[in-house]
């Protein structure tokens, strides 16, 4: 077990974190990151990045986060694979704790540990991980060319990895447990205008099942009423696009959380509960959750503790 010293800790990666670590490796502050358990965040999982100012012809999401990332050594910012697995927030410095069980003893403490896809909660969603099911339709859409999947939501999200798989697919059914999307109208509009894409409504999948992998779902409809129905759809592919929770557990007690596992901000600042311990990208973001808005996020609060730093520099 080590034990080393450094003004600032990021924890966790992806935009808000390697843009943090730029800046505060250019302020001289020798940030060291900790990439976790997933180096570069959610967009090494996506395809193609439209939407990021800079990039007039698009950029593929991985190849985005490995330029920010060497952007940020170039500077002098320490990058390890490696995930802080406890924290201590209750005096400063701060003193956090890796998965090795070596010790961090950090000044300041940024967070940026982003937010994961959330699942049904089913037994079969974990017997099936990797063999059918799926919270990633870019990642793995490819695998379902031609073949039957399914899409559960009706927001955003589930929209588009419902049009984008039906490219790819020879059917795309959309589950949706309401009796409306929640999408945007533009998004609606394209998923009813596909031919391939069968919007079930006020459906909720109990289970799937197949020899090797996932061969199909089990479907309740209209759960509770009179017409209440059981049937069973053919899949290859059972895809989640349910939302996302914050990737937050380890900092559940030692500084304040919303009712979501958000992790909260004061005012237009990127100050957590806990002076000297700031938060930047999804996971202090329950509203946006663009890589955009995250790495704006990471570079703010980067200055945040560096002025933090500045005003403590006598204790
Ligand atoms: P949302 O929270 O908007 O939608 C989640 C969907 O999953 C809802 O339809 C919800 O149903 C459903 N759901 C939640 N839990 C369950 C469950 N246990 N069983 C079945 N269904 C469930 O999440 P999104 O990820 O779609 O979007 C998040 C934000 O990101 C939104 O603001 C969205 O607009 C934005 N976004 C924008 C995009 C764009 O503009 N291109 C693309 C993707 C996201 P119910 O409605 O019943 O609660």
């Amino acid at each position: 077990m080590s034990e080393e010293k450094t003004k600032v800790l990021v924890i966790g990666s992806g935009p808000a974190g390697y843009t943090a670590a730029i800046y505060a490796s250019r302020a001289n502050l020798h940030p060291i990151v900790f990439e976790g358990n997933q180096p570069g965040g959610q967009l090494t999982q996506t395809t193609e990045i439209e939407n990021f100012p800079g990039y007039p012809e698009g950029v593929q999401g991985p190849e985005m986060m490995d330029q920010i990332r060497r952007q940020a050594l170039r500077f002098g910012a320490e990058i390890r694979p490696r995930t802080i697995e406890s924290v201590d927030f209750s005096k400063r410095p701060f003193r956090c704790v890796d998965e090795k069980g070596d010790v961090i003893i950090a000044d300041t403490v940024i967070i940026s540990t982003g937010a994961s896809a959330r699942y049904l909660g089913l037994s079969d969603e974990e017997k099936y991980r990797g063999l059918g099911v799926s919270a990633c339709a870019t990642c793995d859409g490819f695998f379902y060319r031609k073949k039957n999947v399914a899409v559960v939501g009706g927001g955003d999200t589930a929209c588009e990895e419902a049009l984008y798989l039906s490219t790819l697919a020879n059917k795309v059914y959309l589950i949706v447990r309401k009796n409306y999307l929640r999408a945007s109208d533009v998004m609606q509009k394209r998923v009813r205008d596909k031919e391939n894409i069968e919007i079930l409504f006020e459906c909720n999948t109990v289970g799937l099942f197949g020899e090797d992998g996932v061969e199909g779902a089990h479907i309740v409809s209209k759960k509770g009423t009179p017409e209440e129905d059981h049937f069973d759809i053919e899949i290859d592919g059972f895809f989640l696009a349910i939302g996302h929770k914050p990737n937050t557990e380890i900092f559940n007690g030692q500084i304040e959380l919303d009712a979501e596992g958000y992790i909260k901000v004061q005012g237009n600042t990127t100050h957590t509960s806990v002076p000297g311990v700031f938060a930047a990208g999804d996971c202090a973001d329950p509203r946006y959750r663009q890589a955009i808005a995250a790495a704006g996020t990471g570079c703010r609060a980067a200055l945040d503790a560096e002025k933090f730093l500045m005003e403590h520099s006598e204790e």
